[in-house]
């Protein structure tokens, strides 16, 4: 997919404005996804629930504002400090909440480069919307699902949290799964 999009990009594709909306909505969502697997790799690794308890700066014990909790925003602003004792707060957040956000952005901009490689010119939300046609919607969210759990693999790996056999396969299968949806919807590859 994403080599593809390399290739397809060099090749005439023009973004509509409403794709572009679509891939600008795909990042703050990867955000704000981000931004949660952010809180399950610090709390998971020490047993602690994800849903429950606002985010407290470890240094100085403050909650956290709603303001500053914005995804990528709330660091910048803050400068990577937190805004009661000063402490630093890793760009690893940061980071980890962009890079999120590019990475469903990115599969966006290559479901819109794939429909309109089949000569569509219909934008995304359009196909969805108005002509019931969800396939490149069920892609996209399937491949960034699968995107998304590897990353909080990764993350929880990197908080030193031993995953369980069980969980290790049941991830896997969740992945393996989530990717053939992806592919089964690649509109190129359909012909
Ligand atoms: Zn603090």
């Amino acid at each position: 997919m994403w080599l593809a999009a390399v290739w397809l990009s060099g090749s005439g594709f023009s973004m509509r404005w409403e794709d572009g909306g679509f891939v600008a909505a795909a990042f703050v969502i990867g955000a704000i996804v981000g931004s949660f697997l952010n809180v399950v790799a610090y709390r998971v690794p020490a047993g602690r629930s994800v849903v429950s308890g606002r985010s407290a700066c470890p240094a100085c014990g403050q909650p956290v504002r709603a303001r500053d909790n914005i995804p990528v925003l709330g660091w910048l602003l803050l400068r990577g400090r937190c805004r009661d004792c000063g402490m630093a707060i890793p760009a690893t957040y940061a980071v980890v909440e962009a890079g999120c956000g590019l990475a469903l952005a990115a599969l966006a901009t290559a479901e819109a480069i794939a429909w309109q490689a089949t000569g569509s010119s219909i934008p995304l939300i359009d196909r969805a919307f108005v002509l019931g046609d969800y396939r490149w919607l069920l892609g996209w969210a399937a491949g960034g699902a699968a995107t998304l759990t590897i990353v909080a693999w990764g993350l929880l790996a990197r908080a030193g949290h031993v995953v369980t056999r069980r969980t290790a396969l049941l991830a896997t299968a969740l992945v393996a799964a989530l990717l053939a949806v992806a592919g089964w919807f690649w509109p190129l590859w359909g012909g």
